[in-house]
């Protein structure tokens, strides 16, 4: 697709994030289920849920623009949850892999403030100021979660890998 105006880059990028988000969605059970530490399990099953509440939101965009969600697939999370499949496959001490998990899910969390910042910014800028609220309420959520995993993170699950 051309991309000749800052809409068609919202769109395409839309439909990356698409993708993300429904990859996401498919490897946030194998990663609860990888999960040893119970809090780290709740955060994760909290945060499939959440994910699942993402794509709709995605998907009532999409409707709003008169695009389709298809076609653009997203080869960073791709990656990102292969490294994270990686990890699982490897005999690891549970608190270790606890540790590993947190580092893999905090790197998609990330990727995912970065994407729908910009998309939220422009949104704004192209008036689309229903779209660029939903974008904002996703945008906390990953916000949140990555919060949520640094303090899993510093609290007990590092200092137990040790
Ligand atoms: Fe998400
Ligand atoms: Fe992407
Ligand atoms: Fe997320």
């Amino acid at each position: 697709m051309a991309l000749n105006t800052l809409q068609d880059l919202l769109v395409e990028e839309l439909k990356d994030t698409y993708s993300s988000e429904t990859q996401i969605a498919k490897a946030l059970p194998k990663m609860a289920q990888a999960a040893t530490s119970p809090q780290l399990k709740a955060a994760f099953e909290k945060h499939l849920v959440e994910t699942q509440n993402q794509v709709k939101r995605l998907e009532t965009i999409f409707q709003q623009l008169g695009e389709s969600p298809e076609g653009n697939d997203c080869e960073a999370t791709e990656g990102l949850v292969k490294e994270g499949e990686e990890l699982m496959g490897e005999q690891a001490d549970p608190q270790v892999l606890d540790a590993g998990l947190i580092a893999a899910a905090q790197k998609v969390e990330h990727y995912e403030i970065a994407s729908y910042g910009t998309l939220a910014t422009w949104a704004t800028e192209l008036g689309h100021t229903q779209i660029a609220d939903l974008l904002k309420q996703t945008l906390n959520e990953e916000k949140t979660t990555d919060e949520a995993l640094t303090a899993l993170a510093e609290s007990r699950i590092n200092s137990a890998a040790e």
